[in-house]
């Protein structure tokens, strides 16, 4: 079980290697989720040149420890902000302008989920969903065009 850990985040941020923490203030530092070849190219203007593989194990290390989520739908990695190491949540994606925001799930949502899975005799894991849309600001410049 990977997602729930005993330990606090800067522990756990303290504790990277220095490619970890590099890959890690550069998801930070983006200000939309990076694919693996993204992350190698803003890597190679900062005049580091990795091989794909190397992105990819950092990659994985921070999503395994909760720092990172990888987004399957858009097949990229964004930042964790949450303080805490599992939780429950939402991610927002604009499909406009490609921005994620993470928001916790609604209570009233994760209460029915769980429910309806102990039903089943089935216990959820700490996991976010991928949900798609337009951001109020793409919506907004949208207006202004018109
Ligand atoms: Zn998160
Ligand atoms: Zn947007």
């Amino acid at each position: 079980m990977a997602s729930r850990h005993d330990c606090c985040r800067e522990t756990l941020s303290a504790n990277l290697t220095p490619n970890r923490r590099r890959v890690l203030q550069q998801l930070q530092r983006s200000e939309r989720p990076l694919s693996a070849y993204e992350l190698l190219e803003l890597l190679r203007q900062d005049g580091v040149s990795w091989q794909p593989p190397t992105a990819y194990r950092a990659l994985d290390y921070l999503v395994e420890q909760g720092l990172a989520h990888y987004l399957q739908s858009i097949q990229k990695y964004v930042v964790c902000p949450h303080s805490d190491c599992s939780h429950f949540s939402q991610l927002l994606i604009c499909v406009q302008c490609g921005q994620v925001q993470e928001v916790a799930m609604p209570a009233a949502l994760l209460t029915a989920l769980q429910q309806q899975a102990e039903e089943l005799d089935f216990q959820l894991a700490p996991q976010f969903l991928e949900l798609k849309g337009v951001c109020g600001r793409c919506r907004g410049s949208a207006i202004d065009r018109e």
